[in-house]
């Protein structure tokens, strides 16, 4: 087997069931990058509690979250998969690196301003500090390369002048500074065709559901606006049922809708009856191996422990080094 070429580390909150969009935005670049890098997989938990209400889902969304991304081939006997919370290393760094951190730098970020828009009601500190965490995730397993879209560059950037502090500070370069790897994420919208597929606004496609609520999500999904009757030709460069087809159905038939959606030979239900069609085709082998995990009561707890259990050997590793830098009393023997 060919050497790897570095540490992988990303992490995504417990939403449950996973849908298209967290498949073809994380997931399927998740189990791409396992041939190639030692990849490190979090749910991460802890940084759910900055923006939930209740805790009451967190179990079995994490519980449901693990079984998606293992039938969707992430693999733990490649990859380590574990929940934040179970490696407490991770609450010490932050504190750590937040005070390198300048309060202004973190109040300036985009995604900062964003969540206070979304939650006026709960700007906490946790919120305010959440890139803080988020480097302490990185950081603690010496990631040297994360995989972000290009909303999350500035998070990756902030991570990295995180790293220069601590290294200038306590003059060592214990922490690596990780290095982004921007992909490629095709654009797919919501059943609604206007926001982000996404749970809470429900314009999502599950990855788990049936053949049959699958083609129901499909046949629901808005189409190209201006194409009011069967006889005016659409567009298919506006349509997310075609955004859809182009990752999922084979060329030729894209190129025939494409085509036959221009002239109006072909109809939004045909359309979207193909798309079903290919998009169940394509998640036969998900399914399958989904309806074997769950055959096994025992296996999600058994694959987060034992994640855990090797994320904490590097984690604590890091931590000895973070503290000898520091100087913590006792910590040079
Ligand atoms: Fe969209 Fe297909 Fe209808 Fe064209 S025919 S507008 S691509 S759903």
């Amino acid at each position: 087997m060919a050497e790897k070429q570095g540490r992988v580390f990303s992490g995504a909150r417990p939403t449950g069931r996973q849908h298209l969009g967290n498949y073809l935005g994380a997931i399927k670049n998740y189990v791409a990058l396992q041939d190639d890098y030692r990849c490190v997989y979090c749910i991460v938990d802890v940084h759910a509690l900055t923006t939930i209400e209740t805790t009451k889902d967190l179990e079995l969304n994490t519980q449901e979250m693990t079984l998606d991304w293992m039938a969707a081939g992430m693999d733990p006997e490649q990859s380590i998969i574990f929940v934040q919370s179970h490696v407490q290393e991770v609450m010490e760094l932050h504190t750590i690196l937040s005070m390198v951190t300048p309060l202004g730098k973190l109040t300036a970020l985009p995604t900062f301003k964003e969540k206070v828009r979304d939650n006026p009601d709960n700007v906490n500190y946790g919120l305010v500090g959440y890139p803080v965490l988020m480097s302490a995730d990185i950081l603690l397993y010496k990631a040297d390369t994360v995989p972000v879209g290009t909303d999350q560059i500035p998070h990756l950037e902030f991570a990295r002048e995180v790293v220069r502090s601590f290294n200038h500070r306590y003059q060592t370069n214990i922490l690596v500074e990780p290095h982004a790897k921007v992909t490629e994420i095709p654009k797919v919208l919501g059943i609604d065709g206007e926001r982000k597929m996404s749970k809470s606004l429900n314009n999502h496609i599950e990855l788990a559901a049936t053949p049959e609520e699958t083609e129901k999500r499909v046949m629901e999904m808005v189409t190209d606006p201006q194409r009011i009757r069967r006889s005016d030709p659409g567009d298919p460069d506006v349509c997310n049922v075609f955004s859809l087809h182009k990752v999922f159905s084979p060329p030729e038939e894209i190129d025939q809708i494409n085509q036959d959606c221009r002239k109006a030979e072909i109809g939004c239900v045909d359309c979207k009856r193909k798309l079903a069609k290919n998009l169940n085709k394509h998640l036969v082998p998900f399914r399958s191996k989904r309806a074997d995990l769950e055959k096994d009561p025992d296996i999600v707890k058994e694959v987060l422990l034992d994640g855990a259990k090797r994320a904490r050997v590097i984690a604590s590793k890091t931590m000895k080094e973070v503290r000898e830098a520091i100087g913590f009393y006792g910590t040079k023997v």
